[in-house]
């Protein structure tokens, strides 16, 4: 749908119809998945630009979660309970998203969707509410877990619980982070005890605990006796109540909630398990590795949710520029202000373009080819890092273009921004994706050859009209590949390497996938926007300075393509002016 008089404001705005580049994606990828769940997409489309984003507006503002201390229903007489109590809206909104299927669809039923259709439907609720979907994703990694790690018994227990889609769906929770330790998980200190009857009990006090209602979660605990370090810990299930009808509380209270710069509207608490009723999931030394897979889950969906920001960052830039007038002319109509609104519609389908091939990587390494499982790592260390990056940087810039008004609670832009500074930050920030990269390059794996191979058969696949960037991502390889195989013959070097590691194969991988869309939209739509956006991610990002004049007739063709949405003519190659390097 092409953005042409849009409204002043976003709400109630379909973000699914709005967005021809995720059904792009999904004509792509899964085509099948596409026809049989297009209209639940559209009507979560419309729901969240709708409801979800009123209750999002009123959840922040006016009515956050807060901590009460409430008489006990279960204790002796004048005992107190810390409680954690939501407004309406916000506990109405996540009993709906369960019911509308944004996990359960991919697990319930004899033939489960893939889990991009999850990962799809986080992007469609980040364009709102990230303290909405922040819980989507714990949710989705504890029934991950469970389902691929949990006992017979384990998964006829709970797996239902946290997948039905009746609205009573037990939603998730992940406890990892303790004081002293967040990125450093192997220094958990909670202490998981045996009991006769096989069960364990949980002491300790879990830091970052985000959904603090939540159902069932997992955390990592160390078993009596077991070793320090990541090897002595086990993966353990939580669950809020003991009793086969979910009424007796387990033994853990929040002791406080976090009072944060952004998702305001989503309860994040410190913690305290005091003997708190848990199950293994898995028993050391596998804990750690289990939960990192939880964790792996995770970032696809916050790379997703940053995606989904970053074009929510965009609409609303454009739906403001296309009202306000300055000395007698549209913003939207301002060239500055159209160079700025092409810039944000590159980042939005360069961030996609991670977020996407992420999500669709994930469910391609639920088979067991090895390959696809390092590919998949890779992809997602990197997306975590640069689509977060992106999200911050376009919330920030939407404030900007939206002016006074943006930066006041009236319009979405301040909450977003302020929501958006958490994608960062947790699953692991920048230097933490950088290491993990590094480990997979240098693993038995052999992440470089895997992760070069994979480029070099998408640039493979490139149409003949797209040879100028085929040479050019050749040599661009050619160079990443250089600087990977440094590392692997100085290992050595791996804290100081890391991260520009990271940066450069952000940059290439980014390039490569939009050039990969950009392809199939050639060949299958005729459509050359995409190509476009690849020529000015690749000038943006490997030749910045190269800020020569700008041609007016130029600038309204790509304002035309990149921002309104509106097809280009295709235009003919011009192969024999090919140079390897823009
Ligand atoms: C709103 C919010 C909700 C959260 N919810 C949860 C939750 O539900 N469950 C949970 O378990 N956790 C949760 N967290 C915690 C979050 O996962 C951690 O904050 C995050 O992983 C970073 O860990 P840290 O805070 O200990 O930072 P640190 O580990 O202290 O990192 C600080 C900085 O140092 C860098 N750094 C760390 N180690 C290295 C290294 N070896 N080399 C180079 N640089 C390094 C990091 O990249 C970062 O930039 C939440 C956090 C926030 C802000």
């Amino acid at each position: 749908m092409a953005l042409q008089n849009m409204p002043p404001v976003t709400r109630g705005l379909n973000f699914y119809d709005l967005d021809d580049n995720l059904k792009s994606f999904l004509q792509r990828v899964a085509p099948d998945l596409l026809k049989r769940q297009e209209t639940r997409l559209r009507d979560l489309g419309q729901w969240v630009g709708g409801e979800l984003d009123e209750q999002a507006a009123y959840s922040d503002r006016h009515a956050p979660p807060e901590l009460i201390s409430a008489l006990s229903i279960n204790g002796k007489p004048g005992d107190r309970v810390n409680k954690v109590v939501f407004n309406a809206q916000y506990e109405a909104a996540q009993i709906e998203v369960y019911r509308r299927g944004v996990i359960g669809l991919a697990f319930e039923g004899k033939d489960p969707e893939p889990h991009t259709l999850s990962f799809i439907m986080g992007y469609l609720l980040s364009h709102t509410d990230i303290s909405t979907h922040c819980p989507v994703t714990m949710t989705g990694a504890v029934a991950y877990v469970v389902n691929k790690f949990g006992s017979d018994e384990v998964k006829k227990k709970y797996l239902h619980e946290s997948t039905r889609m009746d609205g009573l769906a037990k939603t998730g929770g992940t406890w990892a982070t303790e004081k002293h330790s967040g990125s450093d998980v192997a220094k958990t200190t909670t202490i998981a005890r045996q009991m006769p009857d096989g069960s364990f009990r949980l002491n300790g006090l879990k830091w970052f605990a985000s959904n603090a209602s939540s159902g069932l979660a997992i955390a990592t605990a160390r078993p009596e006796g077991a070793p320090e370090g990541g090897k002595g810990l086990g993966l353990y299930l939580v669950p809020s109540h003991i009793d086969e009808n979910w009424t007796v509380p387990n033994s853990y209270e929040v002791a406080a909630l976090k009072d944060k710069l952004g998702t305001r509207a989503l309860a994040t608490a410190e913690l305290n398990l005091n003997d708190a009723y848990a199950i293994e999931l898995v028993p050391p030394p596998h804990g750690l590795r289990v939960m990192m897979e939880a964790l792996g889950y995770s970032r696809v969906h916050n790379a997703v949710g940053a995606a989904g920001v970053t074009h929510r960052a965009l609409l609303e830039s454009v739906c403001w520029m296309e009202h306000r007038e300055t000395f007698g002319k549209k913003l939207i109509d301002r060239p500055m202000n159209q160079k700025k609104l092409i810039g944000m519609a590159v980042e939005w389908l360069a961030a996609s373009a991670l977020a996407f091939e992420s999500a669709h990587s994930f469910d391609m390494a639920q088979n067991d080819d090895p390959s696809a499982k390092t590919w998949m790592r890779l992809v997602t260390a990197i997306a975590k890092h640069r689509t977060a990056d992106m999200a911050v940087n376009a919330t920030t810039t939407a404030v900007q273009m939206v002016g006074g008004n943006g930066i006041t609670s009236d319009f979405p832009t301040e909450r977003l921004s302020r929501d958006t500074m958490v994608l960062p930050v947790w699953e692991g920030p920048e230097q933490i994706q950088a290491l993990e990269l590094a480990r997979v390059i240098l693993g038995p794996e052999k992440g470089a050859d895997v992760f070069i191979a994979k480029l070099k058969d998408i640039v493979a696949t490139l149409p003949a009209a797209m040879k100028p960037e085929s040479m050019s991502l050749n040599y661009k390889i050619g160079k990443l590949k250089t600087q990977m195989d440094d590392l692997v013959a100085h290992p050595e070097t791996m804290e100081f390497v890391a991260d520009d590691i990271l940066h450069h194969a952000g940059d290439v991988l980014t390039y490569t996938l939009l050039c990969h869309e950009a392809g199939w939209e050639m060949t299958h739509n005729n459509c050359t926007i995409k190509q476009m956006a690849a020529r000015k991610f690749a000038e943006h990002t490997f030749n910045p300075r190269n800020t020569g004049a700008v041609d007016p007739v130029v600038l309204r063709e790509e304002f035309n393509a990149l921002v309104r949405r509106t097809p280009p003519r295709p235009v003919a190659p011009k192969a024999s002016k090919a140079s390897p390097s823009p």
